[in-house]
Protein backbone atom coordinates (compact mmCIF):
# COMPACT_ATOMS: atom_id res chain seq x y z
CA UNK A 1 0.00 0.00 0.00
CA UNK A 2 1.48 2.97 -1.19
CA UNK A 3 1.39 6.26 0.79
CA UNK A 4 -1.53 8.35 -1.47
CA UNK A 5 -3.62 4.41 -0.87
CA UNK A 6 -2.72 5.14 2.57
CA UNK A 7 -4.51 8.50 2.71
CA UNK A 8 -7.45 7.27 0.82
CA UNK A 9 -8.07 4.90 3.20
CA UNK A 10 -7.63 7.13 6.31
CA UNK A 11 -10.41 7.42 8.87
CA UNK A 12 -12.77 9.93 8.93
CA UNK A 13 -13.04 11.19 12.48
CA UNK A 14 -15.80 13.92 12.95
CA UNK A 15 -15.45 16.69 15.89
CA UNK A 16 -18.70 18.13 17.23
CA UNK A 17 -17.84 22.24 17.12
CA UNK A 18 -19.11 24.38 19.51
CA UNK A 19 -19.32 27.46 17.12
CA UNK A 20 -21.61 30.31 16.91
CA UNK A 21 -23.01 28.51 14.24
CA UNK A 22 -24.82 25.59 16.38
CA UNK A 23 -26.74 28.20 18.29
CA UNK A 24 -28.60 29.34 15.12
CA UNK A 25 -29.59 25.83 14.56
CA UNK A 26 -28.34 27.01 11.08
CA UNK A 27 -27.31 24.05 8.33
CA UNK A 28 -25.33 26.18 6.13
CA UNK A 29 -22.47 24.15 5.67
CA UNK A 30 -22.54 23.38 2.10
CA UNK A 31 -21.08 19.59 1.83
CA UNK A 32 -21.54 18.15 5.00
CA UNK A 33 -24.61 16.66 6.17
CA UNK A 34 -27.79 18.30 7.17
CA UNK A 35 -27.74 19.75 10.54
CA UNK A 36 -30.53 19.39 12.89
CA UNK A 37 -31.86 22.33 14.12
CA UNK A 38 -30.10 22.86 17.98
CA UNK A 39 -27.62 20.75 17.43
CA UNK A 40 -23.84 21.70 16.57
CA UNK A 41 -22.38 21.41 12.97
CA UNK A 42 -20.36 17.89 11.92
CA UNK A 43 -17.07 18.61 10.99
CA UNK A 44 -14.48 16.11 9.55
CA UNK A 45 -11.40 16.46 11.35
CA UNK A 46 -9.59 16.53 7.57
CA UNK A 47 -11.37 19.41 7.19
CA UNK A 48 -10.65 21.31 9.61
CA UNK A 49 -8.00 24.07 8.76
CA UNK A 50 -8.34 27.15 11.58
CA UNK A 51 -6.79 30.17 11.21
CA UNK A 52 -5.60 32.18 13.93
CA UNK A 53 -7.46 35.59 14.97
CA UNK A 54 -5.72 37.04 17.23
CA UNK A 55 -4.54 40.68 16.75
CA UNK A 56 -0.73 40.06 17.58
CA UNK A 57 2.86 41.00 16.72
CA UNK A 58 4.08 38.89 13.43
CA UNK A 59 8.00 38.67 13.20
CA UNK A 60 9.26 37.88 9.69
CA UNK A 61 13.01 36.24 10.21
CA UNK A 62 13.96 35.81 6.53
CA UNK A 63 17.47 35.78 7.75
CA UNK A 64 19.35 33.61 10.82
CA UNK A 65 20.31 36.20 13.41
CA UNK A 66 23.64 34.29 13.25
CA UNK A 67 25.80 32.23 11.02
CA UNK A 68 24.32 28.57 10.30
CA UNK A 69 25.36 25.37 10.01
CA UNK A 70 22.50 23.06 9.01
CA UNK A 71 23.13 19.70 10.29
CA UNK A 72 20.46 17.66 8.19
CA UNK A 73 19.92 17.78 4.46
CA UNK A 74 19.65 15.57 1.73
CA UNK A 75 21.05 17.60 -0.90
CA UNK A 76 19.96 20.14 -3.81
CA UNK A 77 16.85 17.95 -5.17
CA UNK A 78 15.26 19.44 -7.66
CA UNK A 79 17.34 22.67 -7.56
CA UNK A 80 20.62 23.12 -8.61
CA UNK A 81 23.51 23.16 -6.50
CA UNK A 82 24.03 27.01 -7.15
CA UNK A 83 20.34 27.76 -6.67
CA UNK A 84 20.71 26.05 -3.21
CA UNK A 85 24.16 27.75 -2.48
CA UNK A 86 22.15 31.14 -3.65
CA UNK A 87 19.32 30.44 -0.87
CA UNK A 88 21.88 29.60 1.76
CA UNK A 89 23.53 33.07 1.05
CA UNK A 90 20.38 34.70 1.52
CA UNK A 91 19.47 32.91 4.81
CA UNK A 92 22.51 32.73 6.17
CA UNK A 93 22.99 29.19 5.72
CA UNK A 94 27.26 28.94 5.86
CA UNK A 95 27.50 25.40 5.70
CA UNK A 96 25.56 22.16 5.16
CA UNK A 97 25.81 18.42 5.96
CA UNK A 98 24.84 16.26 3.02
CA UNK A 99 23.15 13.01 3.91
CA UNK A 100 24.46 11.66 0.26
CA UNK A 101 23.21 8.00 0.75
CA UNK A 102 25.94 6.38 -0.80
CA UNK A 103 27.25 3.34 0.27
CA UNK A 104 30.02 2.59 -1.76
CA UNK A 105 32.31 4.89 -2.91
CA UNK A 106 31.65 4.98 -6.28
CA UNK A 107 28.41 6.21 -5.64
CA UNK A 108 29.71 8.79 -3.18
CA UNK A 109 32.32 10.00 -6.07
CA UNK A 110 29.29 10.60 -8.05
CA UNK A 111 27.51 12.69 -5.44
CA UNK A 112 29.93 14.41 -4.42
CA UNK A 113 30.91 15.41 -8.25
CA UNK A 114 27.87 17.87 -8.13
CA UNK A 115 29.32 19.62 -4.99
CA UNK A 116 32.93 19.40 -5.50
CA UNK A 117 33.38 23.51 -6.26
CA UNK A 118 32.52 24.10 -2.60
CA UNK A 119 34.21 21.83 -0.25
CA UNK A 120 33.74 25.18 1.80
CA UNK A 121 30.15 24.74 2.04
CA UNK A 122 28.96 21.10 2.12
CA UNK A 123 30.40 17.95 4.37
CA UNK A 124 29.23 14.92 2.57
CA UNK A 125 28.77 12.49 4.29
CA UNK A 126 27.85 8.65 3.80
CA UNK A 127 26.06 5.14 4.77
CA UNK A 128 26.85 1.73 5.83
CA UNK A 129 27.48 -0.63 3.61
CA UNK A 130 25.24 -3.53 5.03
CA UNK A 131 25.22 -5.98 2.32
CA UNK A 132 25.85 -9.22 3.91
CA UNK A 133 24.71 -8.70 7.39
CA UNK A 134 23.24 -11.57 7.64
CA UNK A 135 26.68 -13.79 6.20
CA UNK A 136 28.93 -14.91 8.24
CA UNK A 137 32.41 -12.85 8.23
CA UNK A 138 30.07 -10.06 8.06
CA UNK A 139 32.49 -6.65 8.77
CA UNK A 140 35.35 -6.70 5.91
CA UNK A 141 33.51 -5.45 3.11
CA UNK A 142 31.35 -2.69 5.30
CA UNK A 143 34.38 -1.32 6.94
CA UNK A 144 36.49 -1.18 3.56
CA UNK A 145 33.34 0.41 2.36
CA UNK A 146 33.54 3.21 5.21
CA UNK A 147 37.27 3.45 5.04
CA UNK A 148 36.99 4.28 1.08
CA UNK A 149 34.14 7.18 1.57
CA UNK A 150 36.04 8.44 4.10
CA UNK A 151 39.17 8.37 1.96
CA UNK A 152 37.41 10.07 -1.17
CA UNK A 153 35.93 13.09 1.46
CA UNK A 154 32.98 11.31 3.31
CA UNK A 155 32.99 13.49 6.93
CA UNK A 156 30.78 11.85 8.73
CA UNK A 157 27.82 8.95 8.38
CA UNK A 158 23.99 9.10 8.18
CA UNK A 159 21.64 9.65 8.32
CA UNK A 160 21.00 5.85 9.17
CA UNK A 161 17.35 5.06 9.95
CA UNK A 162 15.90 2.09 12.48
CA UNK A 163 11.80 2.68 12.32
CA UNK A 164 11.41 -0.66 13.95
CA UNK A 165 12.74 -2.88 11.43
CA UNK A 166 16.32 -2.69 11.86
CA UNK A 167 18.67 -0.78 9.76
CA UNK A 168 18.81 -0.67 5.98
CA UNK A 169 20.31 2.32 3.86
CA UNK A 170 20.72 2.96 0.57
CA UNK A 171 20.99 -0.24 -1.87
CA UNK A 172 20.55 -2.32 1.16
CA UNK A 173 16.96 -0.63 1.49
CA UNK A 174 16.09 -1.76 -2.03
CA UNK A 175 17.41 -5.00 -2.09
CA UNK A 176 15.79 -6.29 1.26
CA UNK A 177 12.64 -3.78 1.68
CA UNK A 178 12.92 -0.68 3.39
CA UNK A 179 11.12 -0.13 6.63
CA UNK A 180 7.63 1.26 5.41
CA UNK A 181 7.23 3.64 7.82
CA UNK A 182 7.28 7.56 7.38
CA UNK A 183 8.43 10.71 8.06
CA UNK A 184 9.36 12.98 5.40
CA UNK A 185 13.42 12.59 5.26
CA UNK A 186 12.41 9.19 3.45
CA UNK A 187 11.59 10.79 0.45
CA UNK A 188 8.33 10.09 0.01
CA UNK A 189 5.86 13.03 -0.58
CA UNK A 190 3.54 13.97 1.51
CA UNK A 191 -0.16 14.10 0.75
CA UNK A 192 -0.41 16.91 2.96
CA UNK A 193 -3.80 18.96 3.75
CA UNK A 194 -2.36 21.45 1.54
CA UNK A 195 0.21 19.95 -0.47
CA UNK A 196 3.09 18.48 1.53
CA UNK A 197 6.92 19.30 1.47
CA UNK A 198 9.61 18.40 -1.40
CA UNK A 199 11.93 15.91 -0.28
CA UNK A 200 14.82 15.15 -2.13
CA UNK A 201 14.85 11.47 -2.03
CA UNK A 202 12.81 9.26 -4.33
CA UNK A 203 10.28 6.82 -2.11
CA UNK A 204 11.81 3.95 -0.77
CA UNK A 205 9.73 1.24 -1.79
CA UNK A 206 7.76 -0.48 0.98
CA UNK A 207 9.50 -3.81 1.82
CA UNK A 208 7.78 -7.18 0.79
CA UNK A 209 6.27 -8.95 3.52
CA UNK A 210 8.78 -11.49 4.04
CA UNK A 211 11.90 -8.75 4.19
CA UNK A 212 14.34 -9.83 6.84
CA UNK A 213 14.63 -7.29 10.19
CA UNK A 214 18.06 -5.93 9.97
CA UNK A 215 20.04 -5.12 12.56
CA UNK A 216 18.99 -2.66 15.77
CA UNK A 217 21.80 -0.20 16.38
CA UNK A 218 22.67 -2.30 19.30
CA UNK A 219 23.68 -5.16 17.14
CA UNK A 220 26.81 -6.70 17.81
CA UNK A 221 27.67 -6.98 14.41
CA UNK A 222 27.72 -3.46 13.95
CA UNK A 223 30.28 -2.40 17.27
CA UNK A 224 33.25 -2.57 14.33
CA UNK A 225 31.12 -0.12 12.56
CA UNK A 226 30.44 2.34 15.25
CA UNK A 227 34.11 1.88 16.27
CA UNK A 228 35.31 2.28 12.92
CA UNK A 229 33.70 5.51 12.58
CA UNK A 230 34.99 6.93 15.63
CA UNK A 231 38.77 5.96 14.63
CA UNK A 232 37.97 7.37 11.40
CA UNK A 233 36.98 10.76 12.95
CA UNK A 234 33.41 10.50 11.55
CA UNK A 235 30.37 11.08 13.53
CA UNK A 236 26.89 8.96 13.03
CA UNK A 237 23.41 10.57 12.28
CA UNK A 238 20.79 8.45 13.43
CA UNK A 239 17.13 8.56 13.30
CA UNK A 240 15.42 6.31 15.50
CA UNK A 241 11.85 5.31 15.72
CA UNK A 242 9.20 7.98 15.16
CA UNK A 243 7.30 10.72 17.21
CA UNK A 244 5.17 8.59 19.58
CA UNK A 245 1.73 9.60 18.29
CA UNK A 246 2.58 7.20 15.27
CA UNK A 247 2.44 4.22 17.42
CA UNK A 248 -0.54 5.45 19.98
CA UNK A 249 -3.63 4.18 19.36
CA UNK A 250 -5.63 6.17 16.79
CA UNK A 251 -8.63 7.24 18.51
CA UNK A 252 -9.68 10.40 20.10
CA UNK A 253 -7.32 10.81 22.87
CA UNK A 254 -4.49 10.63 19.85
CA UNK A 255 -3.61 14.47 20.71
CA UNK A 256 -1.16 14.57 17.41
CA UNK A 257 -3.63 12.09 15.68
CA UNK A 258 -4.10 13.27 11.87
CA UNK A 259 -0.21 13.55 11.82
CA UNK A 260 -0.03 10.29 13.67
CA UNK A 261 -1.94 8.90 11.08
CA UNK A 262 -0.44 10.25 8.03
CA UNK A 263 2.73 8.52 9.44
CA UNK A 264 1.42 5.86 11.44
CA UNK A 265 3.64 2.70 12.29
CA UNK A 266 2.53 -0.97 12.41
CA UNK A 267 4.05 -2.87 14.52
CA UNK A 268 4.68 -6.84 13.29
CA UNK A 269 5.83 -9.12 14.86
CA UNK A 270 9.97 -9.07 15.83
CA UNK A 271 10.40 -5.25 15.09
CA UNK A 272 10.63 -2.76 18.00
CA UNK A 273 8.75 -0.73 19.77
CA UNK A 274 9.20 3.35 20.31
CA UNK A 275 11.12 2.44 23.64
CA UNK A 276 13.01 -0.68 22.13
CA UNK A 277 14.29 1.80 19.36
CA UNK A 278 15.20 4.29 21.97
CA UNK A 279 16.86 1.96 24.35
CA UNK A 280 19.36 0.62 21.00
CA UNK A 281 20.49 3.37 20.46
CA UNK A 282 21.03 4.50 23.53
CA UNK A 283 23.11 1.31 24.16
CA UNK A 284 24.94 1.71 20.96
CA UNK A 285 25.96 5.30 21.93
CA UNK A 286 26.51 3.96 25.42
CA UNK A 287 28.91 1.27 24.45
CA UNK A 288 30.95 3.65 21.96
CA UNK A 289 32.33 6.26 24.27
CA UNK A 290 34.65 7.54 21.35
CA UNK A 291 32.14 7.63 18.63
CA UNK A 292 29.82 11.20 18.61
CA UNK A 293 26.81 9.91 17.82
CA UNK A 294 23.64 12.75 16.91
CA UNK A 295 20.37 11.47 17.20
CA UNK A 296 17.78 12.50 14.65
CA UNK A 297 14.87 14.53 14.77
CA UNK A 298 15.57 15.15 19.04
CA UNK A 299 16.05 11.18 19.65
CA UNK A 300 12.19 11.50 18.43
CA UNK A 301 11.82 12.25 22.50
CA UNK A 302 10.35 15.41 21.62
CA UNK A 303 7.19 14.82 23.28
CA UNK A 304 9.54 13.64 26.23
CA UNK A 305 12.94 15.99 26.67
CA UNK A 306 13.45 14.67 30.17
CA UNK A 307 13.99 11.91 28.63
CA UNK A 308 16.41 13.04 26.55
CA UNK A 309 17.89 15.49 28.85
CA UNK A 310 18.62 12.55 31.13
CA UNK A 311 20.68 10.48 28.72
CA UNK A 312 22.63 13.75 27.26
CA UNK A 313 23.78 14.15 31.14
CA UNK A 314 24.81 10.41 30.46
CA UNK A 315 26.73 10.30 27.64
CA UNK A 316 29.24 13.30 26.72
CA UNK A 317 29.25 11.38 22.74
CA UNK A 318 25.28 12.28 22.32
CA UNK A 319 24.12 15.21 20.92
CA UNK A 320 20.65 15.23 18.70
CA UNK A 321 19.22 17.24 15.72
CA UNK A 322 16.21 19.42 15.53
CA UNK A 323 15.40 19.10 12.02
CA UNK A 324 11.91 18.71 11.25
CA UNK A 325 10.97 18.67 14.94
CA UNK A 326 9.53 22.35 15.24
CA UNK A 327 6.45 21.54 14.73
CA UNK A 328 6.30 19.07 17.39
CA UNK A 329 8.11 21.47 20.12
CA UNK A 330 6.37 24.90 19.02
CA UNK A 331 3.53 23.51 20.64
CA UNK A 332 5.04 23.47 24.17
CA UNK A 333 7.47 26.91 23.51
CA UNK A 334 8.23 27.23 27.36
CA UNK A 335 9.20 24.04 27.89
CA UNK A 336 11.17 24.10 24.55
CA UNK A 337 12.48 27.22 25.81
CA UNK A 338 14.08 25.63 29.29
CA UNK A 339 15.57 22.75 27.09
CA UNK A 340 17.38 24.07 24.62
CA UNK A 341 18.79 26.46 27.45
CA UNK A 342 20.03 23.68 29.29
CA UNK A 343 21.45 21.70 26.35
CA UNK A 344 22.31 24.40 24.69
CA UNK A 345 25.50 22.53 23.88
CA UNK A 346 24.34 19.48 22.47
CA UNK A 347 21.12 20.25 19.84
CA UNK A 348 21.95 21.22 16.76
CA UNK A 349 19.81 23.35 13.96
CA UNK A 350 18.50 20.81 10.86
CA UNK A 351 16.60 21.96 7.94
CA UNK A 352 15.81 17.76 6.45
CA UNK A 353 13.74 19.79 3.38
CA UNK A 354 15.13 20.50 -0.05
CA UNK A 355 15.86 24.46 0.22
CA UNK A 356 13.15 27.05 0.26
CA UNK A 357 12.98 30.59 1.99
CA UNK A 358 9.60 30.34 3.77
CA UNK A 359 10.85 27.06 5.07
CA UNK A 360 14.15 29.01 6.62
CA UNK A 361 12.17 31.40 7.28
CA UNK A 362 9.72 29.63 9.86
CA UNK A 363 12.51 27.80 11.92
CA UNK A 364 14.26 31.04 12.67
CA UNK A 365 10.61 32.60 13.99
CA UNK A 366 10.44 29.50 15.93
CA UNK A 367 14.00 29.84 17.26
CA UNK A 368 14.40 33.55 17.67
CA UNK A 369 10.90 35.09 17.85
CA UNK A 370 8.47 35.11 20.80
CA UNK A 371 5.54 35.38 18.32
CA UNK A 372 2.61 33.01 19.40
CA UNK A 373 -0.29 31.19 17.88
CA UNK A 374 0.61 31.01 14.44
CA UNK A 375 -0.30 28.20 11.78
CA UNK A 376 2.02 27.76 8.39
CA UNK A 377 -0.18 25.45 6.36
CA UNK A 378 -0.44 26.65 2.77
CA UNK A 379 1.68 29.86 3.42
CA UNK A 380 4.49 28.57 3.15
CA UNK A 381 4.31 26.71 -0.74
CA UNK A 382 6.95 23.86 -0.33
CA UNK A 383 7.63 23.02 3.85
CA UNK A 384 3.81 23.04 5.33
CA UNK A 385 5.31 23.48 8.86
CA UNK A 386 2.43 22.19 10.33
CA UNK A 387 2.19 19.25 8.92
CA UNK A 388 -1.26 17.39 9.91
CA UNK A 389 -1.15 18.77 13.12
CA UNK A 390 -4.21 21.00 14.43
CA UNK A 391 -1.91 22.85 16.99
CA UNK A 392 -0.54 26.36 16.35
CA UNK A 393 3.37 26.86 16.46
CA UNK A 394 4.60 29.40 19.09
CA UNK A 395 7.91 30.89 19.24
CA UNK A 396 10.66 30.07 21.65
CA UNK A 397 12.44 33.38 21.84
CA UNK A 398 15.96 31.91 22.64
CA UNK A 399 18.68 34.37 23.53
CA UNK A 400 21.55 35.13 21.72
CA UNK A 401 24.34 32.54 23.39
CA UNK A 402 21.90 29.83 22.84
CA UNK A 403 20.61 30.55 19.00
CA UNK A 404 24.74 30.84 18.12
CA UNK A 405 25.43 27.68 19.47
CA UNK A 406 22.18 25.79 18.06
CA UNK A 407 23.04 27.90 15.01
CA UNK A 408 26.59 26.49 14.37
CA UNK A 409 28.81 26.05 16.86
CA UNK A 410 27.68 22.75 18.03
CA UNK A 411 27.60 21.31 14.72
CA UNK A 412 31.25 23.00 14.70
CA UNK A 413 32.05 21.16 17.51
CA UNK A 414 30.75 17.65 17.00
CA UNK A 415 32.85 17.84 13.55
CA UNK A 416 36.20 19.24 15.76
CA UNK A 417 35.27 16.64 18.57
CA UNK A 418 35.38 13.53 15.98
CA UNK A 419 38.73 14.64 14.22
CA UNK A 420 40.42 15.07 17.43
CA UNK A 421 39.15 11.49 18.40
CA UNK A 422 40.33 10.08 15.44
CA UNK A 423 42.74 7.32 15.26
CA UNK A 424 45.72 8.35 12.56
ZN1 LIG B 1 16.66 13.36 7.27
Amino acid sequence: MNRRELMLAGPIFAAQSRLGLAQSGSSAKPDGPAETPGTPPTILLNDYLPHSIYQIPVTEVPKAKFRVFDGHNHGHGPLSVTEMLKIMDKVGVEKSVIFTGATTVDRFNEIAHGYADHPDRFDLWCMFDLRGIDETGFGSNAIKSLEECHRAGAKGVGELHDKGRGIFSGQNAVARGSVHTSRPEHGRSQSNLNGGPTFTQDPSPPPPPDAPIGPHPDDPRLDQLWDKAGQLGMPISFHTSDPIWSYLPMDNTNDGLMNGWTWRIVLEPGTYDHDQLVNSLENAVKKHPKTQFIACHLFNLDYNLTRLGEMLDRYPNLYADIAARFAETATIPRFVHRFLSKYSDRIVYGTDVTYNEPFFATTFRILETEDEHFYMRGKVETANFNFNYHWALNGFGLPDEVLRKIYYDNMAAIMARAEQNRES
